[in-house]
């Protein structure tokens, strides 16, 4: 058996589904299928992921064409500079491997092949090649029929500015050591002459592909392939509830549509990769008509299990989240699930209730004082009753609770670790969804609990000012809700019980 590989002329985006069908068709005959791509540029988003909360729409809208791939991961922005590296190998070569183990496999492969080539490269799971922890390529994978399909994106240059503007989240999981500027977060691998090192790497892959699956090796001519969409999956679904999670593997969603207490319809989806194209459809069907009260249970039941940097018990605590963000809801008289509101347990043993009984620190963002205020880069506040910040402070003191002003990254780093000092087991903190999604980690190594109120208005994420807003130098306005702090504080005054105690 042999590897036949090809190179391709620049394709229109809009060919790559049919590109996909070719290459699994030529593998088919028994032989490996690989070939290297290049694309026009597009926002290539994985096959799980939810483009609307992905890409920055407002940008990619009449700009840039969506492209749908058929494995999962995050999504990519990609152009010339990209090549997308799509090999099809019959399972029968890799029966007794797991989704991460295929993985692994393959970018431990690419990576030894790029090192033969004198390109430092390491593989690093669960689908990255790095260079010292900057980002090289990735890798998907998924089952396709008898084949398995492998995607690796390949940064011979990157063009950062569109990538910032396409992609709302980092592509990669940061470190804790990640304050890096994006740009020096990625490795292009083809320094000064992206399409020379291009054109001596693409043989060294398919000869090390062939090597490590035992296999000749040969050149094919690519497929001829045609613009063609890919079928429509199912519709977008507006949900009463929502919830995420973030996992090693991605974040996760889970959004339900309720009948009373029963689930009308689930969507399971995040920027994750699955062994089997329909494990999550599955998923949200089996979730389908059940009891809010046994949604755990079933979505712990029915979870895939061949996945990559996630399990059935994240599944099991996604559901978990959004029946309390409904109950939460419910007592706070707001439909939609109490949205807003984010509750992190680090041992996932805390719900909404538990945590609310044990508040106490408020934390607020330094975003959501007005620029003009002399207070905005300092901690503290004396309630001059001009903006919403002040009657946060107000709602804290009159609760005994100390209330910090978190005035830039390291800041939130040093009041962290006060609390916990200070015998303080749960905090309740205002920022944005993103800061908690994108920094999750100063959370995790605090250990403290947090119920968390997303700030509206204008984000650095959003303006894309990230950088300049962990050093405390974000100058547009971010607003704080605080009849909904208001709410929160009330509830938590009142020890309502814990959905374990209905
Ligand atoms: S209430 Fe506090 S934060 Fe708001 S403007 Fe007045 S002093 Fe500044
Ligand atoms: S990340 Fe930016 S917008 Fe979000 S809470 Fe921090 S300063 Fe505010």
């Amino acid at each position: 058996m042999t590897v036949r590989w090809h190179e391709t002329p620049l394709l229109d985006p809009g060919m790559f589904y049919d590109y996909e069908r070719a290459i699994l068709a030529q593998a088919s005959t028994g032989d490996v299928a690989l070939g290297f791509a290049r694309l026009g540029p597009c926002a290539l988003v994985g096959a799980f992921d939810d483009p609307d909360r992905s890409l920055r729409r407002s940008f990619v809208d009449g700009h840039l064409p969506i492209v749908r791939r058929r494995t999962g991961g995050g999504s990519l922005y990609v152009d010339q500079g990209t090549t997308l590296m799509v090999a099809a190998i019959p399972q029968a070569l890799v029966a007794q491997h797991t989704l991460t183990a295929i993985i692994a496999l393959v970018g431990e492969v690419i990576a030894e092949a790029l090192r033969s080539q004198g390109i430092p490269a390491t593989f690093t799971a669960p689908n990255d090649i790095t260079d010292d922890g900057r980002k090289r390529g990735s890798v998907f994978a998924v089952r396709c029929g008898e084949e398995i399909l492998i995607e690796a994106a390949l940064l011979f240059a990157v063009d950062i500015d569109s990538l910032m503007k396409t992609i709302k989240l980092p592509l990669e999981k940061l470190s804790a050591a990640g304050l890096l500027a994006a740009a020096q977060r990625f490795a292009p691998i083809g320094g000064r002459e992206p399409s020379a090192v291009a054109a001596r790497t693409y043989p060294a892959i398919a000869a090390a592909v062939a090597t490590r699956l035992t296999m000749g090796v040969a050149v094919q001519t690519p497929p001829a392939v045609r613009i063609e969409p890919p079928p429509p999956g199912r519709t977008g679904l507006i949900p009463d509830v929502s919830a995420f999670l973030k996992t090693q593997g991605g974040v996760l969603y889970l959004d339900l549509q309720l009948d009373g207490e029963n689930v009308r319809a689930a969507r399971i989806i995040g920027g994750v990769q699955c062994a089997g194209a329909t494990d999550l459809e599955r998923l949200a069907d089996a979730m389908t008509g059940v009891r809010l009260d046994d949604l755990e249970a079933a979505a712990l039941a029915a979870a895939p299990r061949d996945t990559l940097g996630f399990d059935h018990r994240d599944l099991g605590y996604l559901a978990r989240l959004c029946v309390e963000r409904q109950l939460l809801g419910e007592r706070l008289g707001i439909p939609g699930g109490a949205e807003r509101v984010t509750l992190y347990s680090p041992r996932r043993d805390q719900g909404f209730a538990d945590l609310l009984a044990d508040v106490g620190a408020l934390l607020l963002p330094y975003c959501a004082k007005p620029a003009w205020c002399k207070w905005r880069h300092r901690d503290g506040c004396p309630e001059c009753g001009q903006c919403a910040v002040g009657e946060a402070y107000r709602l804290g003191r009159e609760r005994d609770l100390p209330v910090t002003t978190i005035t830039r990254y390291e800041h939130l780093h040093m009041a962290l670790a006060q609390l916990r000092a200070t015998g303080i087991r749960t905090f309740l903190g205002v920022c944005c969804t993103e800061f908690f999604l994108k920094r999750d980690y100063a959370f995790i190594e605090a250990g403290l609990g947090a119920i968390f109120i997303d700030i509206g208005g204008d984000t650095c994420y959003a303006l894309r000012a990230e950088e300049s807003a962990y050093r405390g130098e974000f100058t547009a306005e971010a607003t704080l809700d605080s009849q909904l702090l208001d709410q929160v504080l009330r509830l938590s005054d009142t020890h309502y019980p814990s959905i374990q105690n209905e």
